[in-house]
């Protein structure tokens, strides 16, 4: 539905490169690999999909690697997104074709090998592109190098390999060259051990100072002076114990990273029980780091569901060291301490595990209006539930629009209402910091009016149990067509006076 201008100028715009087509800056993931194959020996350039020829015409490439987050579009916000508006293809999983295309154009020229990995390689496992030799699965730093040995020697590699996991520290090498968004890694893997989740099999592993601050150093020679810090739980960096929180060394983390001169720090992922276990550590790393209402963090939030079935058996220790009896308590006072220091959480939810019945959607929607009740400043995003390849449930069914619980559509309608009230409540204070009366009233005049049309939209999905969503399965925007036949809709709904509000 995203007309491709829009992808190619604004969501997805090519990435910079230097004269030889090497990128300034990349994926944090991809400069891992790079760091592990160029400690083993390799000369590695990475680049861009649009650089791509260039750099293998120049450097007499043998093998290339590509980094997957989406390839066939089934992460869960893709998943949900596309399902609820239309479940036409996604454009991770376009592009990820259209380089498909290029690939298999220069591995004919120049009989080149090609292997893919990242976080979304799993996608790719059950049925790989005829160009890919190799789909790589899990981390590079134990097995990746010599599978690229062995490619470059034309020995034989299996399809799928799956790479160990690095025991020690000194297996992972740091980054060579400047992550995007200043991205650091300060923890690998959780142990709290969800089953629908892929972090669950690492073995956790806090990275010491400064190792991290080798990382940050990297970026910051490079002009970057945001740190974007990668973890599965924020409050996990240092610990021991699951029932602990390591205050002194995140105080030490935030302190040395503002000594340091970075400007923004950000994280992305945290959990809501070690924030009531310390609440002090939250308002310490507010303080050093001087987050305030404009300039606040959004980490990603596991709220998962309110069912106790399926919380006891999907997501035991997600409440570690309470439980589920406590869980609603705990999310509205960890919400409320986080909201205090400006830190604003995207909570998720986990929707349509095969025993999932309306009874547990209902019990999902009496967790969320007991949020809601409390007013806090956070999203709530209910998710499709994806079986993900390194997780516990890799081999439950994708899901779908007909399999999910009836009441998922209440749920997503309760949800989204308030995510869009928040969002407008935000979107105003960040209007008005406008000094200019006329961007004033047109910044609120528009969040008027595409909130009023997305809130139309996810109405109709409620009414019709997500069925009016099938009503965009062919919608095209990229084509004549698909123009004519939107305009043509906009008309029909006009006259049969359902014409969204703007
Ligand atoms: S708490 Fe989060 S990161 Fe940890 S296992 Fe559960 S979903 Fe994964």
């Amino acid at each position: 539905m995203v007309p491709r201008f829009f992808m190619d100028r604004i969501f997805a715009p090519p990435m910079s490169t230097d004269k030889e087509g090497k990128a300034i800056v990349a994926p944090y993931p991809l400069r891992k690999v790079e760091a592990v194959l160029a400690k083993s020996g390799f000369n590695v350039v990475v680049t861009t999909p649009e650089k791509l020829e260039k750099v293998v015409t120049s450097k007499g490439t043998k093998v290339i690697g590509i980094n997957v987050h989406d390839p066939r579009g089934i992460e869960p916000v893709s998943a949900k997104l596309s399902m609820i508006f239309g479940g036409g293809e996604t454009w991770t999983a376009k592009f990820f074709d259209e380089l498909g295309e290029k690939v298999s154009k220069l591995k004919e020229k120049f009989h080149l090998k090609v292997v893919v990995g990242g976080a979304g390689a799993w996608q790719l496992e059950k049925d790989p592109p005829r160009w890919a030799d190799v789909i790589f699965l899990g981390h590079a730093e134990v097995d990746f190098p010599e599978v690229v040995k062995k490619l470059e020697q034309g020995e034989e590699v299996p399809r799928v390999v799956r790479g160990r996991y690095p025991r020690k520290l000194d297996e992972i090498p740091p980054i060579i060259n400047p992550s995007r968004g200043g991205e650091v890694q300060i923890t690998r893997g959780c142990p709290r051990g969800c089953w629908f989740c892929s972090v669950t099999p690492d073995t956790f592993i806090s990275f010491p100072l400064d190792y991290i601050m080798r990382e940050v150093e990297v970026n910051m020679k490079a002009g970057i002076k945001d740190v974007s810090l990668i973890t599965d739980d924020m409050l996990l960096y240092g610990a021991k114990r699951l029932n602990e929180v390591n205050h002194d060394a995140i105080v030490r983390l935030y302190a040395e990273l503002k000594r340091a001169g970075v400007d923004y720090i950000n994280f992305a992922h945290i959990s809501a029980a070690p924030v009531k276990l310390s609440p002090k550590t939250v308002k310490a790393m507010a303080e050093i780091a001087e987050w305030n209402e404009e300039k606040a963090v959004s980490p990603v939030v596991g709220l998962e569901t309110g069912s106790e079935k399926i919380f006891n058996k999907y997501m035991k220790m997600k409440a570690f060291p309470w439980n589920y009896t406590n869980w609603k308590d705990l999310i509205v006072e960890s919400t409320a301490i986080m909201n205090e220091s400006y830190i604003f959480p995207c909570y998720t939810m986990t929707i349509g595990y095969p025993e999932e019945t309306d009874k547990d959607v209902e019990d999902s929607i009496k967790l969320v209006e007991y949020i809601i009740d409390h007013e806090p400043i956070a999203w709530i995003f209910p998710l499709p539930v994806i079986p993900m390849g390194l997780s516990k449930i890799r081999d439950n069914p994708l899901p779908a629009l007909e399999r999910l619980p009836s009441r998922y559509w209440d749920l997503l309608y309760l949800s989204w209402k308030y995510d869009l009230k928040i969002t407008r409540r935000l979107g105003n204070t960040i209007a008005y910091t406008s000094k200019n009366p006329f961007i004033r009233s047109i910044v609120t005049y528009m969040i008027d009016k595409v909130f009023k049309t997305i809130e139309w939209y996810f109405e109709r999905l409620k009414e019709t149990k997500g069925k009016s969503a099938l009503e965009y399965r062919e919608l095209n925007l990229n084509t004549t067509y698909g123009v004519v036949w939107s305009l043509f809709q906009l008309l029909r709904l006009a006259f049969s006076s359902s014409l969204p509000p703007s």
